[in-house]
């Protein structure tokens, strides 16, 4: 099998990609492989699967006859195990060789797990197969209780979907917040007081120290003393990069990731990178890191391809760093520093319905948290990017 255009990962930047590719070149062969067995679907729904208000098809990112239509071979169920760029293939897990001129490693990331805890009723929330997994597991089990392990963007979507459904939810948090990664202490605040009402029981700063299983039961022991009795446990505590097919055959990667040029290509010829895989820079940091929203991946898949068909035809030039979700009808919006020291300034508001943070050194904005009501995202966005100056006041009156 040959394809003129190989693209490993079938989500937000290799489905972005598959589509920019066709729509650059109508002849070109396209091969989009993935591992999972599901028409591609959009991560960032996959709560609202969870809590039932929509289904895993509801969630497709492309109408289901869109790769037929377009003249993508849409491979699912297969892993790819190797590149071989020398000869330009790479060897799927049934030891099958699919040949390519130019290749896209969009493989994102896998969820991690905690060695000690495992087995029957214990699942990630990373991808629709877990939501598949948790969901038979509890309608077989009668599950009413239920342990999140990590406090991050996933336990907190979990949480909210799962008390929805009328269970009890325990939150164990290693950190002093929740989000620890977006908020700072006190929008943390404003949303534990907000999860709290929902009726969450969160436990921050606590491990999990001892899990053990008896007659479907796990008794679970916290660092802080209590003792947790839950019939299902979820592990939030983030994610690891894909990173080894490009490791293996030398790719330079560093702490964020694959490393890629302006044009998106790794150190290996002809072979592209996107999406969560690899790092980049965040202007409002000034350096380097992961990769971690969907409409960023979906950027860089379509720049990717971009120069797959047409080689250094378009810089990938400012990322914008801003992680946006919702829960516990909060809107929520993240991005850059989350502290400032004495040469900041900073500017917060808050009220009953929502807290907003802005932290600036003159004119450029360099972080903000804005939960509950958004206002003015676009204007924010654009000023984390260092695009235009921020100003408060026109933020305010916006
Ligand atoms: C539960 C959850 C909620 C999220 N919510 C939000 C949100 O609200 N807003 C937001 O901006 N972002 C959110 N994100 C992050 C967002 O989903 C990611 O940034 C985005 O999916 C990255 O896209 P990607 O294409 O780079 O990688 P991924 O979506 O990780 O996809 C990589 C694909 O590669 C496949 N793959 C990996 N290795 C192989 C291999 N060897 N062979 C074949 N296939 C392989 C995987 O099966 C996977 O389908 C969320 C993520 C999760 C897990």
């Amino acid at each position: 099998m040959y394809y003129d255009y190989l693209i490993i990962g079938a989500s937000a930047a290799g489905v972005a990609a598959a589509t920019k590719i066709r729509s650059l070149d109508s002849e070109g062969t396209i091969g989009c492989i993935d591992k999972q067995d599901k028409i591609p679907y959009n991560t960032c729904l996959l709560v609202d699967v969870l809590s039932e208000e929509k289904t895993g098809k509801e969630i497709s990112i492309k109408p289901d006859l869109f790769f037929e239509e377009k003249n993508i071979d849409l491979l699912l169920d297969m892993s790819i195990e190797k590149i071989e760029p020398q000869e330009k293939k790479v060897i799927t897990s049934q030891k099958k060789e699919i040949s390519y001129d130019t290749l896209l490693i969009s493989t994102g990331t896998k969820a991690r797990s905690i060695g000690s805890i495992s087995g029957q009723g214990v699942f990630n929330f990373h991808e629709l197969g877990d939501v598949d997994r948790i969901q038979e597991y509890s309608k077989n089990n009668s599950v009413k209780n239920i342990l999140i392990i990590g406090a991050g963007l996933s336990g907190v979507e979990a949480a909210d979907a799962l008390v929805k459904e009328g269970c009890n939810i325990f939150i164990v948090e290693r950190q002093s917040k929740v989000l620890p990664e977006f908020l700072n202490d006190k929008a943390s605040h404003f949303l534990v007081d907000r999860m709290k009402k929902a009726g969450i029981t969160i436990l921050s700063d606590t491990t999990v120290q001892k899990c053990e299983k008896s007659e479907e039961i796990f008794s679970v022991t916290c660092s802080s003393g209590q003792t947790l009795s839950v019939e299902m446990i979820l592990i939030t505590t983030g994610s690891m990069q894909n990173i080894c097919l490009a490791e293996e055959i030398g790719i330079k990667t560093d702490s964020c990731g694959v490393i890629v040029n302006e044009y998106l290509e790794t150190s290996k010829k002809d072979i592209f990178a996107a999406g969560d895989v690899i790092g980049l820079i965040s202007p409002a940091l000034q350096k380097k890191v992961r990769n971690g929203t969907w409409p960023e991946a979906v950027k860089q898949g379509m720049i990717a391809a971009q120069n797959m068909v047409q080689q250094e035809s378009r810089k990938y030039e400012v990322a914008t760093v801003l992680t946006s979700s919702r829960f516990f009808d909060l809107a929520f919006v993240s991005g850059g520093l989350l502290s400032a020291d004495d040469k900041k300034d900073v500017f917060i508001y808050q009220d009953d319905d929502s807290y907003y943070c802005f932290i600036k050194e003159k004119d450029r904005l360099l972080g903000v948290v804005m939960i509950g009501q958004l206002r003015a995202v676009g204007y924010v966005r654009r000023a984390l990017m260092g695009l235009i100056p921020f100003d408060r006041d026109t933020f305010l009156q916006s």
